[in-house]
């Protein structure tokens, strides 16, 4: 079944304090809008998006979907001077190629539960459209002057959301119908051309931005989802020498570890977790072995240059586990320390790091003792 989403981005809402249409205000790594699009996205039901947008804002919308892929994701189309004239050309432009059932949603609502698209699409088995919706919790009272008049009851009230879905010929009649004047939302149109409009259960997190306040609760939100896990791995091959650096601390060995840098394998894991989080490469990346510049550099540069791109990049260090594998040397005496070199070098509690060992059992090269493998993750949070 082809299902478009409809996603009306003409306004020019601006009761933001800027000159920047609400739209277009950076939430996360993107745009309102850009969340929007994103969201409409995730759902697999959704076969195609198109965006309405106004003729002022090309550049604005070039941005926003710069990093977007999909190519679900159909070139844009302006709007008009109201939301149901902008509707009204987004459906005349699916038209030319008709879906079977068209998603509407408003740009200013960034967060789509999949849950509330499945309910509106398995409403449309039974009728023309669906609006997801929520009951009114609080008391209503129509005031005058800053004076309570009289309450309203509040029985079978309903605030409606996006994205309201409808078979798409019927709602394209009936907007052809109503043509450009106002309309609060599109089961407005659609009811006054008689189609039947369900409503099914909405969720708040569909709420829409219209004031300061709300951009700060979607961006508190948006703030909130960005917890980033990073991996790390490596190994260093034991060679001559009388001592290996593990997590910044010397360890007596009747061994060293041979490596281009100290070789210290187990900081090496945690850089390239942190670089794994921010996805910015690995320790390779920023410090090619190519390079003569390292060698036998202290591995504190680089995990120290990871924690500079965290902080740089807005975000956190919350957490480090770091597992060694190895035979010899004996790890367990010296975690301690490790655990508060590792804690001095990023800067976070020691409470946060981790630093444990294992052998494996006598198998494989760490078996052999003819090296050492370390793994890592570490979390990161925007600051
Ligand atoms: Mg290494």
């Amino acid at each position: 079944m082809e299902v478009a989403g409809l996603i009306v981005a003409a306004g020019r809402g601006r009761r933001l304090g800027d000159d920047l249409p609400k739209q277009y205000q950076s939430l996360g790594s993107g745009t309102v809008l850009g969340q929007a699009i994103r969201a409409m996205l995730a759902h697999p039901g959704v076969t195609r998006l198109l965006v309405v947008i106004h003729p002022g804002d090309r550049t604005l919308y070039k941005r926003t979907v710069a990093d977007i892929a999909d190519p679900r994701l159909t070139p844009p189309v302006t709007g008009a001077g109201t939301r149901s004239g902008s509707v009204l050309r987004g459906l005349e432009a699916l038209a030319a190629d008709p879906p079977a059932q068209v998603l509407i949603h408003d740009a200013a609502r960034p967060f789509l539960a999949p849950a509330v698209i499945d309910a509106v699409l398995a409403a449309l088995a039974q009728a023309d459209g669906a609006v997801p919706a929520l009951p009114v919790v609080d008391a209503l009272w129509r005031g005058e002057d800053g004076r309570a008049i009289a309450p309203v009851p509040r029985a079978g009230l309903w605030r409606a959301q996006t994205p309201q879905g409808f078979r798409f010929e019927a709602i394209l009649a009936a907007h052809r119908a109503h043509g450009a004047d106002a309309a609060a939302d599109d089961a407005e149109v659609a009811c006054a051309a008689g189609l039947d409009v369900n409503l099914v259960p909405g969720d708040e997190s569909g709420f829409k931005i219209t004031d300061a306040a709300d951009l700060a609760r979607a961006r508190k939100r948006e703030q909130a989802m960005d917890v980033r896990t990073g991996q790390g791995f490596d190994v260093h091959a034991f060679g001559p020498g009388d001592a290996v650096t593990l997590c910044g601390v010397q360890v007596p060995h009747d061994r060293g570890l041979a490596g281009h840098s100290d070789a210290d394998v187990a900081m090496h894991a945690i850089t390239d977790a942190i670089f794994g989080a921010l996805a910015e490469g690995d320790i390779g990346t920023w410090f090619p072995p190519s390079d003569p510049a390292w060698k036998g550099a202290a591995s504190e540069i680089f995990l120290r240059k990871a924690v500079e791109r965290a902080g740089a990049r807005g975000f956190r260090i919350t957490h480090i586990d770091c597992t060694l594998i190895c035979e010899r040397p004996k790890i367990g005496p010296h975690a301690e320390a490790m655990r508060a070199a590792i804690a001095r070098i990023t800067g976070i509690a020691m409470e946060r790091v981790s630093v444990k060992a294992t052998t494996s059992e006598r198998l494989g090269f760490t078996g052999r003792e003819e090296g050492i493998a370390a793994l890592a993750t570490a979390t990161l949070v925007q600051a």
